[in-house]
């Protein structure tokens, strides 16, 4: 499936994709796999004070189910920061 920035933002904000995007850029996206025929990625994301995070995310067309082992859990920074390192 190809993701565009503006489908992200409509399913996560424009604040975490922006949040994430900082976090791609500054390298803490640490490992990801894409899943099967890119319906989703898995992986580490770097998150605050160096604590790794596993993010995996599903996703269609009807939107993003994301699951992420920081405190929000779902539809945090680290989910953008992974659906970001897969568009690239
Ligand atoms: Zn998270």
């Amino acid at each position: 499936m190809n993701i565009t920035r503006q489908w992200m933002e409509e399913q996560l904000g424009e604040t975490l994709v922006q949040r994430g995007e900082k976090c791609l850029l500054r390298g803490q996206v640490r490992r990801m796999d894409v899943l099967d025929q890119g319906r989703g990625v898995q992986g580490h994301v770097e998150g605050h004070g160096g604590v790794m995070q596993s993010v995996f995310v599903e996703m269609d067309e009807g939107g993003i189910e994301g699951d992420c082992s920081c405190s929000t859990g779902y539809h945090c920074e680290h989910v953008a920061a992974m659906l970001l390192a897969m568009n690239e």
